[in-house]
Formats: C-alpha cells, sequence, structure tokens
C-alpha cells in the first residue's frame, strides 16, 4: 500500500496483499469480496474506482454513538444566537482581495471573508458560479475529488425476524452483489428495524428507483435468507442523495489520480479572503461529521489569525 501510485486503484493494491497470502482460493475470494463491499459502505464507490489511499482514514477514533433526534442537535447548538438566513441559495460568490460578494436568490451581500462548506458535487455542478475561479492547489484538488453514490434504505418491522444482539446480518457470495449488509438499528428507538446500504454500482442501478421497487428487492433479498418470516415493513425510508441538488451525492471519495494532500489542500485560503470548509477539506478523517466541524473550525481560526480552543465552541454556545 505504502508503494503505490496516484494511478494505483484501492483494488491494485488489495490484489498484491491477496496474493501475498498462503491462502487458499475461497478464502482469498472472501476476503476480496470482504473488501470490495468495504469499500462501497465505507466511500459509496466501486472498488476500482477508489484510489489506493482511498480508504486510509478508516480506522475511527473513539465510540460509535448515533444521535437519536439527529445531528441537527450540533448545528442548531452552535447556530444559538447568530444570525443565520435559512433558505438563500448562493448562485454566484465574486471574491478579489477586498472582500466577497455572494448573490443568492433573495439578495445579495458583501463581506470581508467567506467560508464556503457546500459539498464538492455542488462546486462541480456550476449551480454556484466562484469568480474568479479557485486557484491553485485548491482548483486543482477540488478537480480531482469526486461525490459518491450512496443511499440508505431503512425498513421498520412489526416484529423482528432475526437474531437478538446481532450487530449485522451478512449476505455473502455472488447473490449479495448489492444487497448484503444489513444492520439492526432496534435499539434507537425499540421498533424492529433494519438499514442497508445502495452503495456504489448499487446505487447508481437503482438510481430513479421507486421507493416501493427499491424495497421489494430489499425484501427479495431478506426472504432468500429468512423466507416467509420476513413480514412486509410497516414504514421505509430511501434516501436520493445523488438527486439532491443541494448535495449531488453522499460525500466526496478520491477517486484514482487523486492524493491524500487534495483534502487539505482544499481548505488553502484564498486572497485572505476565500475559505472552504466541509467534509472533503478535512484529511485526517474526511467523509464524517467530525470533518465537517474541524474544517469550520479551522476556516474560523484562519479568518480570526488565532487559534480557537474547540472546546470554548461548547463552552460558549
Ligand atoms: C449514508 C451516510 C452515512 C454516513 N455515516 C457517517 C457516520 O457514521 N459518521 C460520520 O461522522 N459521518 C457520516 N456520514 C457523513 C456526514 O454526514 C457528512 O460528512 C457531513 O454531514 C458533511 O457535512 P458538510 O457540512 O461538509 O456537508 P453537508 O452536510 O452536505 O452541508 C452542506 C450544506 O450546503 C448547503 N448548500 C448546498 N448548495 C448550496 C447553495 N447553492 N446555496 C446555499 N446552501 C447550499 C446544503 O443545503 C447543506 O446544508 C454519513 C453520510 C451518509 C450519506
Amino acid at each position: 500500500m505504502a508503494a503505490s501510485d496516484d494511478a494505483d486503484s484501492y483494488r491494485d493494491v488489495t490484489e498484491v496483499a491477496l496474493a501475498r497470502q498462503p491462502w487458499d482460493q475461497e478464502r482469498a475470494q472472501r476476503v476480496r469480496e470482504y473488501l470490495q463491499h468495504r469499500t462501497e459502505e465505507q466511500y459509496g464507490a466501486w472498488i476500482e474506482d477508489l484510489a489506493a489511499h482511498g480508504l486510509d482514514d478508516d480506522v475511527p477514533n473513539g465510540d460509535e454513538v448515533i444521535f437519536p433526534d439527529g445531528y441537527d442537535r450540533l448545528p442548531a447548538r452552535l447556530a444559538a444566537g447568530l444570525d443565520i438566513r435559512l433558505e438563500h441559495i448562493v448562485t454566484h460568490l465574486d471574491w478579489s482581495v477586498d472582500g466577497v460578494t455572494v448573490t443568492t436568490g433573495r439578495g445579495s451581500f458583501t463581506a470581508d471573508d467567506a467560508v464556503v462548506a457546500v459539498p464538492v458535487g455542488v462546486l462541480h455542478s456550476g449551480d454556484l458560479v466562484i469568480d474568479p475561479p479557485l486557484p491553485d492547489p485548491v482548483g486543482s484538488a477540488l478537480g480531482r475529488l469526486e461525490m459518491n453514490a450512496f443511499e440508505k434504505v431503512v425498513l421498520r418491522f412489526p416484529t423482528a425476524f432475526w437474531d437478538k444482539d446481532v450487530y449485522a446480518i451478512r449476505q455473502q457470495g455472488a447473490q449479495g452483489a448489492w444487497w448484503h449488509s444489513w444492520y439492526d438499528l432496534t435499539a434507537v428507538d425499540g421498533t424492529p428495524s433494519l438499514l442497508t446500504f445502495a452503495a456504489g454500482p448499487a446505487a447508481v442501478q437503482t438510481r430513479g428507483w421507486t421507493e416501493d421497487r427499491v424495497v421489494a428487492s430489499v425484501l427479495a433479498q431478506l426472504r432468500r435468507l429468512y423466507g416467509d418470516r420476513v413480514p412486509q415493513p410497516t414504514h421505509a425510508h430511501v434516501t436520493s442523495w445523488q438527486d439532491d441538488p443541494f448535495a449531488r451525492g453522499a460525500y466526496a471519495y478520491m477517486p484514482v489520480g487523486s492524493r491524500l494532500a487534495d483534502h487539505d489542500d482544499l481548505a488553502t485560503p484564498i486572497a485572505g479572503v476565500l475559505h472552504l470548509a466541509g467534509e472533503a477539506t478535512w484529511g485526517d478523517d474526511p467523509a464524517t461529521v467530525t470533518a465537517a466541524l474541524c474544517s469550520g473550525h479551522r476556516a474560523a481560526a484562519n479568518i480570526l489569525g488565532r487559534s480557537i480552543p474547540i472546546s470554548a465552541l461548547w463552552a460558549e454556545s
């Protein structure tokens, strides 16, 4: 892995590693399949499209936690007392060393500095025009990153048909090409619930399907495993981040040809007035809420020209 270069995919380097193992074909194939699904579920990308270093941040520190009332708790608390204008869709951002002018559907705003924290997919789309265009290293780093294809499917059931205390249900082999992992979310509020993902190729191919068709496809797979014990869900939720014009995917990933440094290069201050933030700009742990939060904190420190203890954010808000 360390010896790989920018042209290598995650598939290339994992095949090199697999070839060095003393395993029989069956075991090697199971590990190969695991790595493929890992790529899909972590980055919503096909293993041959992900850069060799695209999963380097795959080991989270600390506990896995769920915010039962949603992540909105974090920005709501941090925004308390601030002048936040919702539903102002930014179409243009003009900048120079003198400051920025932002044009929205509800008027224009000028400022000494701006922090732009829209997803990479929005910056790629042209819906938000930045003028003059982003200079290097920001512009070239942006050109190398891509938005992924990653959707969630949550099914709630009248009764649980799977074993208790199971973290994940897995389908291995060819049948698991799309729907291969289900996570038990029952602990969130007591309702028997399973979460699965349409990730990478599955998300691309099911894009545009109706919710009923997605649910029927997932249920068919569950019934292969559990038979008639699988009841009709009482509720289903299927995301469509790929088609959300304010997201254009779930989060960014590193395609072949990109570099680890691209993440932090995106956050290079521009002319002392323009600062990019958001999950894709934080190289230490991109694609996470932590990255989004820490990148905004870094942008604020760059604007103020001094460090801000992160603990102060919570104390003051
Ligand atoms: C399926 C899935 C699973 C995930 N799992 C985890 C996990 O387990 N742990 C974890 O930490 N993270 C996880 N994440 C990732 C995490 O949710 C994101 O990294 C994080 O939300 C990104 O925050 P952000 O502020 O960079 O971008 P966003 O949350 O996308 O915010 C961008 C904002 O910009 C706004 N915007 C866009 N265009 C415009 C415009 N033209 N004008 C004005 N506003 C605009 C959007 O409306 C949005 O409010 C997961 C994400 C997905 C999709």
